[in-house]
């Protein structure tokens, strides 16, 4: 091959520009990528070898090298792995922007780019962290397989890299570092040895000094202890021991929220080592990246078999994180053989029972704990009414809400709301709202809250999804209270009410059948209504119709869904009713009613968080109005 200069594309450009002059003060998490590198590397030429063994005909003693020349100032990381051939290194390491690389520039750009450096490895751009401290990285790399050639890579990180011939013999890859000025700290051996026990302990593979005169198998013991956590006695394990490997394991800095150890030992034999993230990693929020790269980490028998499995969690549990291991499966099984393996599928749902298990008890004894996991994770979580029909009651049991009665940020859970329940009030209120904002702003709520009573905000996209399955908690139905009739009180209470709206109804009919001729075909009804006490008017969906806020959302979705014709109902008690009337009695083609008609409507939808049918002539008519009044 000859040797070719090539520019990196605008976006690995632009990476390489935040990760080179960040002023991120933890450069020292290159090792800790590079490494994860070259495990995953072996990782690979393990799992592959056992289905195709010219891959490892050289019958390997898996290892990660690490080598220092100080007159060079060079630090090198070798391993011997599955290696990389020209196309492989020309889209791992070139042009090809792979998804994270975009996001990690976004992130970095972002307020919360301040650590983006660090948690680079989330994005699936780990590799360019190596850039914070050489200006030069070369890697040599000889792909497993016959025929392979040789290659090298070299880049300055100066918008271009080169591609050329190596002179390595064996397979895997060797990454060497140029240390930039002022990084003479990875030329000590004492400090790499200190960062590969901070970060690396747990990698599976030795990790060992090496000089480049000796052969690899000759050098000394290895700087890590390569101790499988989740293999070992709960009793001996030391928190700091959990934190460790859920940072090494999350790229993340953070402590996890919460550890959970399993140690299975019935019908199916595995062990697990699960985490509860603090908030989400970057790759949970774009699933671009995440492509379930950081799913749960499964091991068989000893051998890394892959991290993107999604059988071994339902969705809607995607933010845990963690690592597997049975002896119970067949160390060839793939992605389809997964899916309906009934290991799997028992493993499954233990892993199921004892995650919701362990929140349950969070909510129980650490209340602020998972009031702020649920902040950081209740969406996904909430995912799982729709999916996980079978875990609802669960569901129901660990789901909070913001409600009317709750200031600020807080949330309640069902069992507080219904706890709190009125003695009269039968069924659970809730309102599907855009946001938390317009929610308490809507004239809906007045009447319950009137009455004592509370409503639950489902301002979540996914809530409208809990609203539909959840069907009851403890014996009440969920009521939503922009919906059909809404009677409050005693039965005695709710038909004296009822029989006082007819009477009024009956004498404003002539009225309201004015408003609702202006309204045609945006209204169906005009009455009077039970929910108001303040606000002169609402809009509530029939019974049994679509609720608006349900029908925007599927509109996001790109769902065909038909215009639902609403109720408009109106505050008989408001003043400006009894103008209306009066304005109606004394002339019924009085041209200012048909603009209140269009002002009212108006208000009705504003109060939703909508737009008026009409906002251009709604504004003028208001300019109007003020015109009018002074
Ligand atoms: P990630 O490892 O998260 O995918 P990186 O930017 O760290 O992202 O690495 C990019 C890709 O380069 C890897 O996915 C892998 O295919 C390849 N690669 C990096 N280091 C090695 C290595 N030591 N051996 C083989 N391939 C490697």
């Amino acid at each position: 091959m000859s040797t070719q200069t090539r520019s990196f594309q605008a976006e690995v450009r632009q990476l390489l520009d935040i990760v080179i002059h960040s002023l991120y003060s933890r450069k020292e998490i290159f090792l800790r990528e590079l490494i994860s590198n070259a495990s995953d590397a072996i990782d690979r030429a393990q799992y592959e070898g056992l289905t195709d063994k010219t891959l490892v005909a050289d019958a390997p003693v898996w290892e990660i090298g690490l080598r220092v020349d100080k007159a060079a100032r060079t630090l090198t990381i070798e391993d011997n792995g599955i290696g990389l051939d020209a196309a492989g290194i020309e889209s791992c390491l070139g042009t090809i922007a792979r998804s994270g690389t975009k996001v990690f520039v976004e992130a970095a750009k972002a307020k919360s780019g301040a650590n983006a450096p660090e948690s680079i490895g989330q994005f699936g751009v780990g590799f360019y962290s190596a850039f914070m401290v050489a200006d030069k990285v070369t890697v040599d790399s000889l792909a497993r397989g016959a025929g392979a050639k040789p290659v090298q890579w070299w880049s300055a990180g100066d918008g271009v890299y080169t591609v050329a011939d190596s002179a390595r013999t064996t397979p895997g890859t060797a990454v060497t570092l140029h240390l930039r000025e002022g990084m003479d700290e990875f030329l000590e051996e004492w400090r790499i040895r200190e960062l590969v026990k901070q970060h690396s302990d747990f990698i599976a593979y030795p990790i060992r000094f090496t000089d480049a005169a000796k052969p690899l198998a000759v050098a000394p013991a290895p700087v890590n202890t390569m101790r499988a956590l989740w293999k070992r006695a709960k009793s001996e394990i030391k928190d700091a021991e959990y934190k460790e490997f859920y940072q090494h394991l999350a790229h993340d800095r953070h402590d996890p929220l919460k550890t959970i150890h399993i140690v299975a030992e019935g019908a199916v034999e595995f062990r697990a080592l699960l985490f509860l993230p603090p908030e989400p990693t970057f790759d949970m929020l774009m699933p671009a990246v995440g492509n379930r790269r950081h799913g749960l980490h499964l091991y068989v028998r000893n051998v890394f078999i892959g991290s993107d499995f999604d059988a071994l969690l339902p969705e809607y549990l995607r933010f845990v994180r963690g690592v597997v291991e049975s002896g119970d499966l067949p160390l060839n099984v793939s992605r389809e053989m997964l899916q309906d393996d009934a290991v799997i599928r028992k493993i499954r749902s233990n892993l199921v029972a004892k995650v919701l298990a362990t929140l349950t008890e969070m909510l129980r004894d650490e209340p602020e704990a998972y009031r702020k996991f649920f902040r950081s994770f209740g969406r996904i979580l909430k995912e799982g009414f729709h999916f996980d029909p079978d875990h609802a009651d669960k569901l129901k049991e660990l789901a909070l809400f913001p409600s009317a009665n709750t200031e600020g940020e807080g949330l309640l859970s069902l069992r507080q709301y219904r706890d709190a329940m009125p003695s009269k009030q039968q069924e659970i209120y809730y309102l599907l709202a855009e946001s938390l904002e317009t929610a308490r702003q809507s004239p809906q709520l007045e009447a319950v809250k009137k009455h004592g009573g509370d409503v639950l905000f489902f301002v979540d996209p996914i809530d409208a999804w809990v609203a539909e399955e959840a069907g009851e908690y403890d014996g009440c139905k969920f009521r939503a209270i922009d919906q059909g009739d809404l009677d409050l009180g005693s039965p005695e209470e709710q038909s004296e009410a009822k029989k006082q709206r007819e009477v009024v109804d009956k004498s404003l009919r002539p009225l309201l059948d004015l408003m609702r001729e202006k309204l045609s075909g945006d209204v169906s009804a005009v009455r009077p209504s039970a929910r108001l006490t303040d606000s002169p008017c609402c809009l509530v969906a029939a019974t049994g119709r679509l609720n608006p806020a349900m029908e925007r959302m599927l509109r996001a979705m790109n769902q065909e869904v038909p215009k639902e014709l609403r109720i408009l109902e109106v505050n008989p008690t408001h003043p400006l009713l009894a103008r209306m009337q009066k304005m109606f009695a004394a002339d019924r083609n009085d041209p200012r009613l048909a603009d209140f008609v269009e002002l009212l409507h108006g208000e009705a939808l504003l109060a939703e968080g909508a737009a008026p049918r009409d906002p251009r002539k709604f504004t003028k008519l208001v300019a109007d109005l003020m015109t009018r009044a002074v």
